[in-house]
């Protein structure tokens, strides 16, 4: 039996979230179908709504409504302080912290030539221009890619980079302690604290 193409087409594209196979996608639909018109319509309303308002931060490309971040727009935010991640969701177990006063840099993911990303595919010539910049002068450069590989590989080779282009600017990179190969997005408040605490220079 097929459903009806109006449900199929809710399957399919609930299907196409991550995590959701295509039997749970089937549970969502009908839990869909059954909520009252009003429930089932906040949903659309609230998919369309963050794609419609929510973009990516002029300066430091995190996520934000309007053209710049509520961080770049916060003006007891350090400016001379970076911290450089690889996607926005790494910005808020950092937030959650409260330790962390300075802004951020989101790169857009990690260096993996496998995978065909370059360094051109990421915000690192945007990095570049934030530090060598003279209005605001930076100086740290915090490298809190994830504790994997390719996050690695990332801060190795921002590290070197910024050596070259800014000597003067100390760039500290996330003390271990961090479990190797997982997610800073999924790392402990204690773990991603003491890490933090204890950034060396690279
Ligand atoms: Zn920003």
């Amino acid at each position: 039996m097929s459903y009806a193409p109006p449900i199929q087409r809710l399957v399919t594209e609930l299907a196409k979230l991550p995590g959701i196979g295509n039997r749970t996608a089937q549970r969502l639909a009908f839990h869909i179908l059954r909520a009252s018109g009003e429930d089932a319509t906040a949903l659309a309303d609230a998919i369309r709504d963050v794609k419609e308002r929510i973009g990516l931060c002029e300066v430091c490309f995190n996520l934000a409504e309007g053209p710049r971040c509520r961080i770049c727009t916060d003006e007891r935010r350090d400016p001379g302080l970076i911290c450089v991640v690889e996607e926005p969701s790494d910005v808020i177990p950092i937030e959650r912290l409260h330790e962390f006063r300075g802004r951020y840099h989101v790169l857009g993911g990690a260096l993996s030539p496998i995978d065909g990303v370059d360094a051109d595919d990421l915000r690192i010539a945007e990095l570049y221009r934030r530090v060598e910049a003279s209005d605001t002068p930076v100086r740290e450069v915090v490298l809190a890619t994830n504790p994997t590989t390719t996050g690695e590989a990332t801060a190795l080779h921002i590290a070197e980079e910024l050596r070259e282009r800014a000597p003067d600017v100390a760039v500290t990179r996330l003390a271990s302690g961090l479990p190797v190969g997982s997610d800073l997005e999924y790392a402990d408040e204690v773990t991603l604290g003491r890490a933090f605490a204890g950034r060396r220079a690279l």
